[in-house]
């Protein structure tokens, strides 16, 4: 029968109350179980994609499984260091003492995850929340059922089963997870629901990390190269269908890019899917009616300047450009989410610059210039999550960079050292002695005082 959350969440406080997650030794044990819950399991993972999301067996690969399989080593190679104390400089009245930030696990954390990463979105931040000694309740999204049944069916067979827990179901339950009271939680998906995330960890003051989405922007210069800026925007287009958080979600550029952007996209689509991308298995297809009808409404009454074709039987959206967008249209009002492009024509970077800090802070930006100038005015000219120069997405993957939201696209970062970070506590250490001597010197703050003691 089908725990409750109450009764979930006791089990797992009762097994940190124990202090077994704390120890390097189980730390290290439980990445171990993961890493080899990921190695036993990679076949049938690509085929639940497969069968699921429609993704190709390299973009599970290249999205999900080489992320985890990075994420989980990463941590075991680091995770000795990381658990040390850190001992910052210490200033000169604390000479005498022993100055640190001990890293601590919050206790039980809570991870929802969302459909379109259905594995490494869930997998990655869990990762994270071993290594820093917590305990971890998993709800995967409901959009992918099998998804969420494998994990729920598979991932304890390979952790401590006290401590480590999958919970599925969709809102209702996800409402009634939240009601617990949590230690920490670590949410990714819509923006929306974000805010009903926070809201309900607000309650209980619990901390939160939200990675959400919102409309990442491409800025693409006079001064770039087409061929190769047409075909790395197009391919983040592409990639999932256009199902990830940090896609290219438009594209702001001159007029005279803009044509020869879309005459390279059509030569780089063409390339590689062919002349019937939606017989193509390298294209997957929208996830489901819903997301399809969504992205279909967006296309009504657009200026189609490439692509355009749907099929709802199999969701299939064709990789689309659209012109003539105005930035009041429907389609620059919500995330795209899809194979979509709309281009928007400014005149100078300046504009598009203006145009981005008008609108809510992305998850990332991307830029397309080969002037070291114009890159730096918009890396300090505007704000969000991450910017990219010259490519889509590729930050994602380098894990000496944190991930994360600002603003509307979220809330705290992970990947490599800063998973680490975001679920561990720094706790202020201070030890002194209690030796005479030091206490000698400790006389200037006590009463009676004098003008003396000021000198403190
Ligand atoms: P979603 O917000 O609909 O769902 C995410 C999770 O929240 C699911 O597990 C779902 O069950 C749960 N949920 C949904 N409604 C809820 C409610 N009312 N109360 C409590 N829980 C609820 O998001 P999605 O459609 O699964 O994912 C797409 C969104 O996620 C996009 O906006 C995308 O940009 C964003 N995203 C962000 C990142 C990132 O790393 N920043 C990564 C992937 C996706």
């Amino acid at each position: 029968m089908k725990q409750s959350p109450e009764e979930i969440v006791n089990k797992a406080r009762k097994a940190f109350a124990s202090g077994k997650t704390k120890t390097y030794e189980f730390r290290l044990s439980q990445l171990k179980g993961l890493k080899k819950f990921v190695s036993d399991n990679e076949v049938e993972m690509v085929e639940i994609l497969k069968t699921e999301n429609t993704k190709p067996k390299f973009e599970a690969y290249l999205g999900e499984i080489n992320h985890m399989k990075a994420d989980i080593q990463n941590a075991i190679n680091n995770l000795e260091e990381w658990m040390k104390p850190l001992k910052p400089t210490k200033p000169l009245p604390n000479i005498m003492d022993q100055v640190l930030i001990t890293p601590e696990p919050f206790g039980v954390v809570l991870i929802i995850g969302p459909w379109n990463y259905p594995l490494a979105l869930n997998i990655s931040p869990l990762v994270g929340a071993i290594a820093a000694g917590n305990c971890a309740i998993v709800k995967p999204s409901e959009v992918t059922p099998k998804t969420a049944n494998f994990l729920l069916e598979t991932l304890p067979k390979y952790l401590d089963q006290s401590c480590y827990y999958v919970y599925n179901g969709g809102v209702p339950e996800t409402s009634a997870l939240l009601e617990q009271r949590f230690d920490y939680v670590f949410y990714t998906g819509s923006t929306g629901v974000g805010k009903i995330v926070y809201a309900a960890a607000a309650k209980h003051l619990t901390p939160v990390t939200l990675e959400l989405g919102g409309k990442s922007p491409v800025y693409l210069d006079d001064s770039a190269d087409i061929e190769v800026a047409a075909r790395r925007i197009m391919w983040g287009k592409c990639l999932n269908a256009g199902q990830s958080c940090i896609e290219p979600d438009y594209l702001l550029c001159s007029v005279y890019m803009r044509d020869k952007f879309i005459k390279a996209a059509k030569l780089a689509i063409k390339e590689w899917y062919g002349d019937n991308p939606a017989k193509n298995p390298d294209f997957c297809k929208i996830i489901n009616d819903n997301h399809f009808q969504r992205i279909t409404r967006l296309l009504k009454g657009a200026k189609i300047a490439m692509g355009g074709a749907t099929d709802p039987e199999t969701r299939f959206i064709e990789p689309t450009i659209l012109i003539d967008v105005k930035p009041d249209d429907l389609v620059m009002q919500e995330e795209i989410f899809g194979p979509v492009l709309p281009i928007l024509t400014v005149d100078t970077p300046e504009e598009a610059i203006e145009f981005i800090n008008k609108r809510e802070k992305s998850l990332a930006l991307y830029v397309f210039s080969t002037s070291k100038m114009e890159q730096d005015k918009f890396i300090k000219g505007t704000s969000s999550g991450g910017i990219v120069i010259n490519d889509v997405m590729m930050h994602y993957s380098c894990d000496a960079l944190p991930f994360g939201g600002v603003g509307n696209s979220g809330i705290g970062r992970y990947h490599g050292d800063f998973s680490f970070e975001t679920f561990s506590h720094k706790k202020a250490t201070l030890v002194k002695g209690l030796d005479k001597m030091g206490e000698f010197m400790q006389k200037i703050r006590y009463p009676p005082y004098t003008d003396g003691n000021l000198k403190i």
